[in-house]
C-alpha cells in the first residue's frame, strides 16, 4: 500500500467518463510531472481504460472513479476492489456526488466499498460534501460530520483512507467557497473527531490553474481533487507544477 506520510500533497484527477485510448496517449505525451516528487499525482480514467494507462503510466498513480461493494459473485457489471488491486490501482473514488445522487449510493455502501478497498490496500478517497440547500440552511457542517461518520469504515485510518471535501454545489459549475470558507471547513473536518486528525483532506470542486495555489498552500489542505481542469494536459500540468 501507498504510504501517505511519503506525501507533502496529493493531485488527483478525475477524468469521470470522458478519454479514448488516442486521448490518453497524447495526454501522457504532453503532461510534465513536478521535480517534486513529494507530489503524488493521479489519474483516475473510466474503468475500461485502467489496464491501459497503469501499463503506460510514467511517474504518477492510477486510480479508479468506483468499486463495487460486494467482494464477488452474482452482481453483473460490477468492479471488486481485488479486481483492481490485479490492475495495479493504487487509489479509487468512492462516494463523488455524482454517484450519490445519479446512482442513488448511500453512506452505508460508501462503507462497504471503503471496507473492501483497504482490505485489499487500496487507498479509498472518500468523498464528501453538502448541497447549496444545506449550505444555504448553515447546516453544512452537520451534514458533513453525519457523512463521515457513516461512510468511513472501522479499518479505515490516517494511513490507509483519504478525505475529499466536495461541495456538490462547486462542481462544474466555476463556483468555490472562499478561501476562509475552504480553511474553515477542513478545520471542521479534522478536528471535529480526534478519528480524523491526521486525515489528508483533499479539496474538490471547480479547481483550476488560477485558483489551485491559494487553496493548497492552506495549512488544513492536503491536496485537491480535479475533474473538468484534469481533461486538458497543459492545464493540468500548470496546477500541479512547482
Ligand atoms: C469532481 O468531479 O470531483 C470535480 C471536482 O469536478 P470539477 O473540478 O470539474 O468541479
Amino acid at each position: 500500500m501507498i504510504k501517505l506520510d511519503d506525501f507533502s500533497s496529493f493531485f488527483v484527477a478525475n477524468w469521470k467518463l470522458n478519454g479514448n485510448f488516442q486521448f490518453i496517449d497524447q495526454f501522457i505525451s504532453k503532461l510534465s510531472l513536478p521535480k517534486d516528487r513529494s507530489k503524488c499525482v493521479v489519474i483516475c480514467p473510466s474503468s475500461i481504460h485502467l489496464d491501459y494507462i497503469s501499463k503506460h503510466k510514467i511517474g504518477f498513480y492510477v486510480g479508479s472513479q468506483n468499486v463495487s461493494q460486494h467482494k464477488e459473485g452474482a452482481f453483473t457489471g460490477e468492479i471488486s476492489a481485488e479486481s483492481l488491486s490485479d490492475l495495479n490501482v493504487s487509489f479509487c473514488i468512492v462516494g463523488h456526488s455524482e454517484r450519490r445522487q445519479i446512482f442513488y449510493e448511500k453512506d452505508e455502501d460508501i462503507n462497504l466499498k471503503s471496507a473492501n478497498l483497504i482490505a485489499n490496500k487500496l487507498i479509498p478517497i472518500v468523498c464528501v460534501g453538502e448541497t447549496l440547500e444545506q449550505k444555504e440552511k448553515g447546516i453544512t457542517n452537520q451534514v458533513l460530520a453525519k457523512q463521515l461518520k457513516a461512510s468511513i469504515p472501522n479499518s479505515s485510518n490516517f494511513g490507509n483512507t483519504i478525505i475529499a471535501y466536495e461541495p456538490v454545489w462547486a462542481i462544474g459549475t466555476g463556483l468555490t467557497p472562499t478561501i476562509e470558507e475552504i480553511n474553515n471547513t477542513h478545520h471542521f473536518l479534522k478536528n471535529h473527531n480526534p478519528k480524523f486528525n491526521n486525515y489528508k483532506i483533499l479539496y474538490g470542486g471547480s479547481v483550476k490553474s488560477n485558483n489551485v495555489k491559494d487553496i493548497i498552500s492552506l495549512s488544513n489542505v492536503d491536496g485537491a481533487l480535479i475533474g473538468g481542469a484534469s481533461l486538458n494536459s497543459d492545464e493540468f500540468t500548470k496546477i500541479i507544477e512547482d
